[in-house]
Order: C-alpha cells, then sequence, then structure tokens
C-alpha cells in the first residue's frame, strides 16, 4: 500500500489567495451589482512592452523555421539571457557575479520553493514574519518545520523574525542560531525595505555563523531611494553566504510568461561542496530548461528599448502606490511600504482584525485588499494593498476608502 508524503497534510487551512478568492465570489453572488475593484494579489494588470512582444514575435518565427528552431534549451539557461542578467543586473552595479553562476528558470515562486532541497532536512530555517508563504509551506512540506501550534499560528522548527511597525519592518537578529535564513527587499507583504548597511548586518552574521541567505529580490526594480541595496551581492561577503532569487514578473509582467533565475556564486560551500553544484545537478535532473521563446523575450527586457519600456511601466504602477499611500494617509490610516515596492501596508483601523478589515473594506467599498495575518501571525492587525491595479481602478478604490 502507498503512503502519502503526510507533511503536506500538516499545511493549516487553504491557501491564503484561494480564501480570499471565495469570499469574493460569494460576495459578487450576493450583490451581482457591486462593482468589486481588486487590490488584492500580486499579480500586474498593464501589458508586455512592445520590446517584449517584439522578440517574442521574432522567437516565434525562428521555431517555425528548421534553420532556426530551438529544441530543449541549455539546462541553466541560454548564454545570451545569463549575459544579458550578469552584466546588467551585476556587474554594472559593480557586483562580482558572472553568467555560469545565473541559473534561468520559470519564476522565483518555483525557486524559492525548490531551493530548500539541496540542504539537509535537519537545517532550521528563519524567516520574516509576515513573510511570502512559499519559503514557509515549502519547508513544511520537506518536514523541516516541526509541530503546527494553530492558535498562535507558528512553526515549533522555524525561527520567527518579527516585522512590524515598532522595528520599522527590519528583522533583527534571531537569538537561536538559524542554518537557512530567508530574505526578501524591498519586502512583499509589508512594502518596506532596508539599507545596505542594515543588509550588510545580516550578511556578516551569516558568514560568522555559517548560515545561508536565500534573498528574494523579485521586487528590486521598485527601488526608487539611494542606500537601498538592489542586490545582496553589493554587500561584502555575499558571495560565500548569499542565495539571490529574481523574477521577471513583477519587474517586466512575466507573470503569465514564467521567467526567473537564481544566483549561486560559486564561493557558497559547505565543506569542499559547492551549492552551485548541487543545484546545477538539480536542474539538469529535474528540470528541462526555460522556453526558448520567452528567454528571447527576457533578452529583450535588457535591450535599451526594453528598459526605457519598463521603466515607464515600473512609474506606472509606482503612481498607484502614491495615490493609495497618500490617499490612506488622508483617510487618516497609518500607512507604510509604497515608496520602494508596489504594495502598501496599512494598519487596520479602529483594532479591527486583519479579517474583521478584508470584510468591512468589501462590503462597505467594495475593494479587495488582503488580510496582514495571511502572512504571519505578526502580520495581524496589518492589511496589504497592492499598486498593481489600473490606475482608474486604484484611484476610484481610494476615493470609496476616503467616503468611509
Ligand atoms: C511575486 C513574487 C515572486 C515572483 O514569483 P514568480 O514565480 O517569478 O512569478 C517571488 N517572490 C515574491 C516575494 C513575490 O512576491
Amino acid at each position: 500500500m502507498f503512503k502519502i508524503n503526510d507533511n503536506y497534510l500538516k499545511l493549516p487551512g487553504s491557501y491564503l489567495f484561494s480564501t480570499i478568492a471565495k469570499k469574493v465570489a460569494a460576495y459578487g453572488e450576493a450583490h451581482p451589482d457591486a462593482q468589486i475593484i481588486r487590490l488584492g494579489i500580486g499579480d500586474v494588470t498593464q501589458p508586455l512592452a512592445p520590446a517584449i512582444i517584439d522578440a517574442l514575435h521574432g522567437a516565434v518565427d525562428e521555431m517555425a523555421d528548421a534553420k532556426t528552431f530551438h529544441g530543449y534549451a541549455p539546462d541553466l539557461g541560454y548564454e545570451f539571457l545569463r549575459n544579458a542578467i550578469a552584466k546588467n543586473d551585476y556587474q554594472d552595479r559593480g557586483c562580482d557575479i558572472s553568467a555560469d553562476e545565473i541559473f534561468v528558470s520559470d519564476g522565483a515562486k518555483c525557486d524559492s520553493g525548490n531551493i530548500q532541497e539541496i540542504f539537509s532536512v535537519d537545517n532550521k530555517i528563519a524567516v520574516c514574519d509576515p513573510v511570502y508563504p512559499v519559503y514557509v509551506d515549502t519547508n513544511v512540506m520537506a518536514g523541516r518545520t516541526g509541530v503546527y501550534d494553530p492558535a498562535a499560528g507558528t512553526w515549533s522548527d522555524v525561527i520567527y523574525m518579527p516585522c512590524t511597525a515598532e522595528n520599522n519592518f527590519t528583522p533583527e537578529l534571531p537569538k537561536e542560531t538559524p542554518d537557512i535564513i530567508y530574505l526578501c527587499f524591498p519586502n512583499n507583504p509589508t512594502g518596506t525595505t532596508i539599507t545596505k548597511d542594515q543588509l550588510q548586518v545580516w550578511v556578516d552574521y551569516a558568514n560568522k555563523v555559517g548560515a545561508v541567505i536565500i534573498y528574494d529580490a523579485a521586487y528590486e526594480a521598485y527601488i526608487s531611494e539611494e542606500d537601498v541595496p538592489h542586490s545582496v551581492y553589493e554587500c561584502e561577503g555575499a558571495r560565500t553566504c548569499a542565495i539571490e532569487l529574481h523574477s521577471f514578473s513583477k519587474n517586466a509582467g512575466f507573470t503569465g510568461t514564467r521567467l526567473g533565475y537564481t544566483v549561486i556564486p560559486k564561493d557558497l560551500k559547505c565543506g569542499d561542496v559547492m551549492l552551485h553544484s548541487l543545484w546545477a545537478r538539480r536542474h539538469g535532473t529535474k528540470y528541462n530548461g526555460a522556453p526558448y521563446i520567452i528567454q528571447k523575450a527576457g533578452e529583450a527586457v535588457y535591450s535599451e528599448a526594453g528598459k526605457a519600456q519598463l521603466k515607464e511601466q515600473v512609474a506606472y504602477y509606482m503612481k498607484n502606490a502614491k495615490v493609495i499611500y497618500e490617499g490612506l494617509k488622508e483617510a487618516g490610516h497609518t500607512v507604510f511600504g509604497g515608496v520602494n515596492a508596489p504594495y502598501i501596508w496599512l494598519k487596520t483601523p479602529d483594532k479591527m482584525t486583519s479579517w474583521e478589515f478584508f470584510d468591512y473594506l468589501l462590503e462597505k467599498a467594495n475593494v479587495v485588499g488582503t488580510p496582514g495575518s495571511g502572512f504571519g501571525p505578526s502580520g495581524e492587525g496589518y492589511f496589504r494593498l497592492t499598486a498593481f491595479g489600473s490606475y482608474e481602478n486604484t484611484v476610484a478604490a481610494i476615493e470609496r476608502i476616503k467616503h468611509l
């Protein structure tokens, strides 16, 4: 008789966004005339930029001709894309990362979920609280997190690093020493970030205690302030302690197109074993490469035209962020984020719980956001709105909230 991986059964409740979708669907059925505005899930809404569309068309045509047809992609990604990434995202910023340390994939969610399998099940993970749920849930599936405490919403073998208004949403070094530290800046869900000096403290700490930092830079393109690092490799010593995850989803609208990459420097070792070798082996065995067409589209992200167009696209969303941030402030809310990230994180008013505020906004304003408690116990009492809607919807939603 087969047995299942019963770690899956330990996962509590259903995925946050399916719960939200069910609530919104139920409300919509009961109120068919309601004009619901969704500022909940972190999905982009603007079309792919023209430079990317051109690259896609060109690549599709290549696939139609035997002379230019492409079959399986190289396991770790096409050289043209890895070179463009190494140059634009790293070398031009003074980061010492080479093309052969870059692993192209179909997205950062998959990589952030899969990366844990090259580590022993005995490793202890540390996560920010609130946190992008994928980091924790994939470690639950692997059997690395111990026992769940439903009342506290925490796992016995996970180190939680609370990020709240009290510490300016910056995690403090944990008292208990972790083996793997997940960091995401600019942060989803709080929309806040840390300075380069603050990140350097984490890099120094990881090197000192022999931990690995898994640094999720999915929102790097939204950074507007000078002293905020675009990459963990801007910090000295990061080559021996940090893995970095990138996505084309938020900077270039690839949420449905699917492309991302992971960086593992060759200096990152456990004894004399390079993590780079393990991930290369994993990629080669379990993954057959992101599609050629999509990697060509990814290359266009780094073209002059692509860069200019995407700068505008990011500016479009950040204009929404400003509308949300300032509108909520005017309405008397306590608001965070929205300056270096497309997320606004607000304190729920009148001591409402996150889900109470969710229901209140849905019913009174027909606006959908995301309850902070869905991202971890320290998210209770907070609420996330995204800047990924259309400008018109964003303005309309904030007007409704102002008039509550
Ligand atoms: C959106 C997001 C990603 C990107 O995931 P993709 O799979 O590349 O679409 C990664 N990490 C965080 C924290 C995100 O919010």
